[in-house]
């Protein structure tokens, strides 16, 4: 297959293959841009049908990740890795060292962190052999606790945050008292989300395919449980997707009653023709990845010194960035998505 010519490759800086015989390891490695800091983006383990669909899986990603880091401020590049097989049976610790040593190789160009298919355990597992993983150490919190290196409750605040500002241009106030939201998945972040929301005095309605955690978020938010297809025709101010990617599409837009989609699931837009079509209906989108960085500057702080006041700081600047892409969409006429691509561009490249 040719890899230079594929319109993922576009601008990748190096992407290296990596095989180890004695492990069974076959992973690729993508940096797309460093010229804000070294890449850092998530390991992801999956059975993927082709070589193709693995190289192109981490080079869309990869870059991705240039945008979302940019956007957010950090001094990071984009990167991502992916290893080929089956977390569940294909996944053993020779098989984590030798992924790790191949980071070692690259001297620290990318960072890997947990993705799907990849835990924190293994992260901890592979700074052994190096020290280019990332989210593997314990954080002080405010109150003199420690918590893990998950990065969600950082997301979910970055897409609260988030949400305030998308409240604020399209309905014009501060307040998300009596707001209505649904939110479409109440794991991780959702639920931290739920909280927050809570909170803030809004009323909501969740949906989720686990029952435990639907159950677990309808009992401590006295939220609304729905089926999983009626979440996104509920008449509702704001849709929050914080399950799965391209839920935004040609059979949901048509259902969506909400004036705000909001929330922190990744490509949450099947094709970015669907941001255009938002915009003509008069719905608000927030990018995804400018309102979900939370957990990557997370992440990012637990390398250069973890403070929680800093990081919840840094995050807060979430609003500051939708606001400067709402403004900007709002006087070009054009969707926010493409503005967004547009300004993180301004900061990568300078
Ligand atoms: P998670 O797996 O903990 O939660 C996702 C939830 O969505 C699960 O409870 C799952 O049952 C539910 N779900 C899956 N399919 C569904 C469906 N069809 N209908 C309703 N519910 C469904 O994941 P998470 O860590 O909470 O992440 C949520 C989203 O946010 C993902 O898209 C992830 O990529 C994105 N994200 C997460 C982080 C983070 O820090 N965890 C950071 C950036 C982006």
């Amino acid at each position: 297959m040719a890899v230079f010519s594929l319109s993922d490759f576009a601008d990748h800086e190096q992407v290296v293959f990596v095989s180890d015989d004695k492990s069974g390891l076959r992973a690729i490695i993508a940096v797309h841009n460093s010229n804000l800091g070294p890449a850092l983006g998530g390991c992801r383990m999956w059975p993927y049908a082709t070589e193709e669909e693995a190289v192109r899986d981490v080079l869309r990603l990869s870059r991705g990740m240039t945008y979302k880091s940019a956007m957010a401020n950090l001094k990071l590049g984009g990167g991502k890795s992916v290893i080929i097989g089956n977390p569940r049976t294909q996944k053993t610790p020779e098989l984590l060292a030798a992924f790790a040593r191949a980071l070692e190789n690259l001297s620290g160009r990318y960072i890997a962190a947990e993705d799907s298919g990849t835990s924190v355990a293994d992260m901890k597992y592979m700074s052994q052999f190096t020290s280019h993983v990332a989210g593997v150490h314990d954080k002080p919190a405010a109150d003199g606790s420690t918590r893990s290196g998950d990065p969600s409750p950082a997301t979910a605040w970055g897409t609260f945050v988030g949400i305030k500002a998308a409240v604020k241009e399209r309905l014009g106030r501060d307040s998300l008292d009596g707001l209505k939201v649904a939110i479409q998945g109440v794991g991780n972040v959702g639920h931290h989300l739920a909280g927050h929301l809570k909170e803030a005095g809004a009323q909501l309605w969740i949906t989720d395919i686990q029952r435990d955690n639907l159950l677990r978020t309808a009992k401590e938010y006295d939220a609304t449980v729905v089926a999983p297809e009626a979440i996104f025709g509920l008449d509702v101010d704001v849709f929050a997707p914080c399950a799965m990617g391209a839920i935004i599409n040609d059979t949901t837009i048509p259902q969506l009653k909400a004036s705000v989609v909001a929330g922190a699931a990744n490509n949450q837009l099947a094709e970015s023709r669907h941001g255009a079509e938002l915009m003509r209906r008069g719905i608000l989108y927030a990018p995804d990845y400018v309102i979900n960085a939370g957990g990557i500057i997370d992440v990012y702080y637990e390398r250069v010194g973890y403070d929680e006041a800093t990081v919840t700081a840094h995050v807060a600047g979430i609003y500051d960035n939708l606001m400067e892409i709402f403004a900007r969409a709002r006087s070009e006429e054009r969707p926010t998505g493409e503005v967004a691509d547009v300004i993180a561009e301004e900061r990568f490249r300078r």
